[in-house]
C-alpha cells in the first residue's frame, strides 16, 4: 500500500528514545506555577516564621540578587547530577542550553555511558533530594527571605527530572539508560556498548 508512513527501525538493542515535545514543555510551564506557589508557601513561611506579609515591595536589586541566586542554584543542581554520575563511573559533561541564543537552562550529561535504572533514578532525583530540604534550612538564616524565591523556582525546575524519572520507571526491569542531554535513550540489558547510535539534534543546543 502506498502513502503509509513507515516507522524507522531502531538500532539493534535500542528499546526506545524519549525527548520532551512542545506539549511536554507547555505542561511543564503550566505545572511549574502551582509548584512555585507551594515552594513559596513553604520557604517564605520558614523564612518569616509563618508571619506572611499582607504586601511586599520588591526592588530591582532584590530581583537581581534573586536571579543570581537562581543561577547559582541551577549550577549546584547540575553539580549534584554530575557528582552522582561520577559515583556511577561516568565522566559527566556540563553545558548551557540556549534557545534562540537565550539562556534556557543548564545540562549535565555523560555521552555514551549506560546507567542502570536504579542508578539513573538516583541521578535524576539527587538534586531535589539535596536542595529542597537544604532550602528549608537556608531559609532559617537571617537573610533567608532572599533565598525563598530562588529555592521555590528551583523546586519547579526539578519537574524535568521528575518526568525523566517517570519514563525511566516505566521501562522494563534490566533496561539500561543513556543520557542524551535533551532526552533519554533506553537499551536492552544485553545491547552492545558500541551501538551508541546517533547523537541528538544539535540545532537548538550550544555547549558551554
Ligand atoms: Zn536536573
Amino acid at each position: 500500500m502506498t502513502g503509509q508512513l513507515q516507522t524507522p527501525a531502531l538500532p539493534d538493542g535500542m528499546l526506545s528514545e524519549w525527548r520532551p515535545s512542545g506539549v511536554t514543555c507547555l505542561a511543564w510551564a503550566i505545572l511549574s506555577i502551582p509548584i512555585v506557589a507551594i515552594g513559596l508557601t513553604v520557604y517564605v513561611g520558614v523564612a518569616l516564621r509563618g508571619e506572611f506579609p499582607r504586601s511586599a515591595t520588591i526592588y530591582l536589586t532584590d530581583m537581581i540578587v534573586g536571579l543570581a541566586l537562581v543561577l547559582v542554584l541551577a549550577c549546584i543542581h547540575e553539580g549534584v547530577h554530575g557528582i552522582v554520575m561520577m559515583r556511577c563511573g561516568a565522566r559527566p559533561e556540563f553545558g548551557v542550553l540556549k534557545i534562540g541564543g537565550i539562556l534556557a537552562g543548564f545540562y549535565t550529561t555523560a555521552p555514551g555511558h549506560r546507567f542502570g535504572r536504579r542508578q539513573y533514578l538516583i541521578i535524576a532525583f539527587a538534586p531535589l533530594a539535596v536542595l529542597a530540604p537544604l532550602g528549608v534550612l537556608a531559609c532559617l538564616l537571617p537573610f533567608g527571605a532572599y533565598l525563598a524565591v530562588p529555592f521555590a523556582i528551583h523546586l519547579a525546575g526539578c519537574i524535568g527530572d521528575g518526568t525523566i524519572a517517570w519514563h525511566v520507571m516505566r521501562q522494563p526491569s534490566g533496561t539500561v539508560c543513556e543520557d542524551l542531554r535533551d532526552g533519554m535513550r533506553f537499551w536492552a540489558a544485553d545491547a552492545s556498548i558500541t551501538q551508541a547510535g546517533a547523537q541528538p539534534d544539535q540545532a537548538s543546543i550550544e555547549r558551554a
